[in-house]
């Protein structure tokens, strides 16, 4: 019994040492599989409908028991909060809310089946997985809009860049069919938008509309961007995204949808508002630095040839609008 408490408390220990949101799910998983013996444990994200069809399709194959526990636990809807745990003789299923109101439930399956004791302990588990993940969100979230904040930003251009080390081949060496088989197909693109006129709205409607302004750009982004992308509010009125796994046209098309969609949104007592966005390629020789300076300079051009437009910055340079240049030290952004 004491070797099994001093278990435990050994992996509470290394649960919290972690602070990869995916590192922690894995040691959450494994800590739970270990304690129980011989169950099946799984991390399913319920997050929208694809990730609950996935969630469907895997326990199918190899978490059955499960299966009737997800389905009463999305009949019933996720709107209860925390959701209710479900159980039957084989099966447990933890529902988890995250930050910004992302569902996932962790699945066990144990041939021998199980008892209070088990749920009592898996209960707990994720409890402490919980809190500990509120406090890592808190750390890297914006209060106001809840998006990435800036402190996450160069970790995550920095995860892009060796991402692209791993998988290197960028599209102009492969064709389409080539690119179709391959899962990470096309790359990684970073874009800064920065609202236009920010200023005037603040001195015609005052901070508080200001403030608004913000909250429903943010819940925008979050609607019309990808699930994997990453948003981040960089500063007042600058926010950046991380267009993942697409060409130059897959992320072109995804900006100019988002800055069409606020340019014909009804802000309340507002009206119009538009915002201006430069984008580059996050490449392997690049630091974060460079990126997100190539990216202020698109901004930059858009800023100063129109607003309420999409530039890439590679096409400016190509073009000869722009002046390709590294750039070193602190970023200044427009
Ligand atoms: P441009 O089209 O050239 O980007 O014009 P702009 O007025 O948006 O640019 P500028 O950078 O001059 O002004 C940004 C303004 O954003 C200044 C500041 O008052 C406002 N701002 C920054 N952070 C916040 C915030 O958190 N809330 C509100 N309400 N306003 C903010
Ligand atoms: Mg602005
Ligand atoms: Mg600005």
């Amino acid at each position: 019994m004491k070797e099994k408490q001093t278990n435990l408390v050994e992996a509470i220990v290394a649960i919290t040492d972690l602070r990869q949101r995916q590192q922690l799910e894995k040691a959450l998983t494994d800590t739970i599989a270990e304690q129980l013996g011989d169950a099946s444990v799984r991390l399913y994200d319920l997050g929208d409908t694809d990730g609950q069809q996935r969630a469907r399709l895997e326990m199918e194959a190899e978490q059955a028991a499960c299966l009737p526990l997800l389905d009463a636990l999305l009949a019933a809807g996720t709107t209860q909060s925390p959701p209710p745990a479900g159980r039957n003789e084989r099966g447990l299923l933890l529902p988890m809310q995250h930050y910004g109101d992302q569902i996932s439930a962790i699945g066990i399956q144990h041939h021998r089946g199980l008892d209070d004791a088990d749920l009592r302990l898996a209960a707990g588990l994720v409890r402490i997985y919980q809190n500990f993940l509120k406090l890592i969100d808190e750390k890297d979230h914006d209060r106001l809009t809840g998006l990435l904040n800036r402190s996450r930003l160069e970790a995550q251009i920095t995860d892009s860049l060796e991402y692209n080390a791993r998988f290197p081949g960028d599209d102009s060496q492969h064709g389409p069919q080539e690119r179709r088989q391959n899962h990470f197909q096309g790359r990684n693109w970073l874009a800064v938008l920065d609202i236009d006129h920010f200023k005037q709205i603040n001195d015609r409607f005052g901070h508080i509309y200001g403030d608004e302004v913000l909250l429903l750009l943010s819940a925008m982004m979050r609607k019309c961007f990808r699930r994997h992308d990453q948003l981040f509010r960089y500063g007042g009125e600058e926010f950046i995204v991380i267009v993942k796994h697409v060409d130059k046209d897959g992320a072109y098309a995804a900006l100019q949808r988002f800055r069409r969609n606020i340019e014909a949104f009804d802000f309340p007592q507002v009206g119009r508002v538009t915002i201006s966005i430069g984008f580059v390629q996050i490449e392997r020789q690049d630091t974060p630095t460079t990126v997100i300076g190539h990216a202020d300079q698109a901004l930059y051009y858009a800023k100063t040839h129109g607003r309420n437009q999409v530039m890439e910055y590679k096409e400016l340079v190509s073009a000869g609008e722009l002046k390709a240049e590294s750039i070193e030290g602190s970023i200044e952004l427009f």
